[in-house]
């Protein structure tokens, strides 16, 4: 990068804001999927939005790309600056600004990682739900719309971000949004950027709605032979009036790995997690028996649950860092993490679909079942092009059959370079205004580029 460009990122961040280091650059250059890295030209460090806006300007006066960076935990390939350029990351501004308790509110900076603001906003009795697992960034989360195991009950990031403040193109700096829990007033530009992954602009502040932390707790481990009967199961006890909190399916190759990989035992069988929450731990025994009867109406043959904050912990310690369990058990290899979601109706179709498309592969499928999400990891050897172009096939296969299911190439994990090729087939002429909204907003195509659109 030209040294006058560095001289003046200097002049705004200080010598500390500006890093043009090999081994910076490199943290920089990948996320946590098997898309090709790419090395920033520079990494910088802003510590607040005047900071983020100054960057901003020089770099849409110089013509140079800027990538916004969380702590690059996506699956995708969003924050892989493809175009090189600038790389900001936020991890200097991870400050709480405001607690709200009576409006159940918080407003922060984006480099605030979510695990350490819940760990905060336990002693007000709070919490902000979206839980996407990896120690993600507030900013990270709001630029992928990141959910998780809760946002069954308690959505996913979109409905539980009430204003932001953005970094415009040129650097201009606007809020968006309303500390209002309900407003009818204009268009809503807020959701607009949640989920625009940096191409639209950059977030630099948020007030987050928050949740009071639940007091009662159930949950069940439930274990069929046949998926079908697994996902028939989610289908029933969410159309049946209830309200889990979490609902997860796992299949028996993922149970056999945890097993492994820990050391336990637990049937190797297509296997269902459930948790509810409520005012107290006796009020949940009618829920707890209305599920039970629902898993054995559907041929369980194994039930584990229980009442109570510790029964809860028990129950779901399994199902925490799946991810790493497989990973360690196939060294050399590289997963590429498929992420479907369909209509709850049609969950059980999508399964029965995946199984058979993935036969051959080494391939683990669970999900969250409640939102009819679905994950597939597959771990290969990207080198092999053989093989990969066998694991490659699967993916397309499996985001076609969701869309001819009438659902989504991606529940959570957002569009990234993986997904832009599927766009069109699930937006057709709507990715034609897409284009045409982030040409207002990104008019130099230097925010975020490389992504969503091919
Ligand atoms: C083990 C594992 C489990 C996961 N499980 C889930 C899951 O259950 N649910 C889920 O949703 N995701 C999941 N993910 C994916 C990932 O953790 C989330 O998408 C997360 O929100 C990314 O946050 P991050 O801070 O790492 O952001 P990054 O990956 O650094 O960035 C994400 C995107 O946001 C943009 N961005 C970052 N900051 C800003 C900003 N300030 N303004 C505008 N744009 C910005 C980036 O350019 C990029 O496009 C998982 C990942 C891993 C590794």
């Amino acid at each position: 990068m030209d040294e006058k460009i560095l001289k003046e990122l200097r002049l705004i961040l200080g010598n500390e804001g500006v890093s043009t280091g090999q081994s910076v650059r490199e943290l920089h250059s990948h996320d946590e999927s098997f898309h090709t890295p790419v090395l920033p030209d520079v990494v910088v460090f802003p510590k607040n939005t005047d900071d983020v806006s100054r960057v901003v300007r020089l770099a849409y006066d110089n013509d140079i790309p800027i990538t916004p960076w969380g702590v690059g935990t996506s699956l995708e390939g969003n924050p892989i600056p493809v175009q090189k350029g600038i790389c900001m990351d936020f991890q200097g501004m991870d400050k709480v600004l405001a607690i709200r308790k009576e409006d159940f509110q918080v407003d922060v900076q984006v480099g605030v990682v979510y695990k350490e603001l819940n760990k905060m906003l336990s002693r007000y009795g709070l919490f902000f739900p979206p839980d996407p697992g990896a120690a993600a960034t507030i900013g990270g989360m709001i630029g992928n719309n990141a959910s998780g195991i809760r946002t069954v009950r308690y959505g996913a990031t979109k409905d539980c971000v009430m204003k932001i403040k953005v970094v415009l193109y040129n650097g201009d700096i606007i809020e968006v949004g309303s500390r209002a829990r309900k407003s009818s007033s204009g268009y809503n530009l807020c959701a607009l950027f949640i989920g625009s992954e940096g191409t639209l602009g950059i977030v630099t502040e948020a007030t987050l709605k928050l949740t009071g932390l639940p007091i009662g707790f159930m949950a069940l481990r439930a274990v069929f032979t046949e998926v079908i009967d697994a996902t028939d199961t989610v289908f029933q006890v969410m159309s049946s009036g209830l309200t889990p909190a979490a609902m997860e399916f796992l299949d028996g190759d993922v149970m056999a790995v945890l097993n492994k990989d820990r050391g336990l035992s637990l049937h190797e069988k297509p296997t269902l997690l459930m948790e509810f929450h409520g005012y107290s731990d006796e009020g949940l025994k009618p829920e707890l028996s209305f599920v039970e009867d629902i898993c054995r109406e559907n041929r369980c043959i194994f039930l584990d649950k229980g009442i109570g904050a510790a029964e809860r912990t028990r129950l779901w310690e399994m199902r925490h860092l799946t991810l790493e369990s497989i990973k360690r058990s196939h060294p050399g290899l590289m997963p590429l993490i498929m992420d479907v979601a369909v209509p709850l109706s049609r969950y059980s179709d999508m399964v029965g679909y995946i199984k058979n498309a993935v036969k051959g592969l080494t391939a683990y499928v669970f999900g969250h079942a409640g939102d009819g999400n679905i994950h597939v990891i597959v771990m290969d050897d990207p080198k092999d092009r053989a093989r990969w172009s066998l694991v490659e096939k699967a993916n397309e296969d499996i985001v076609l059959k969701a869309l001819e299911l009438e659902g989504t190439c991606t529940g959570e994990h957002g569009v990234g370079i993986g997904k832009r090729h599927f766009l069109r087939i699930e937006h057709g002429e709507g990715l034609d205004m897409m284009k045409k909204i982030k040409d207002l907003f990104d008019p130099k195509g230097l925010l975020n580029p490389g992504k969503f659109f091919l």
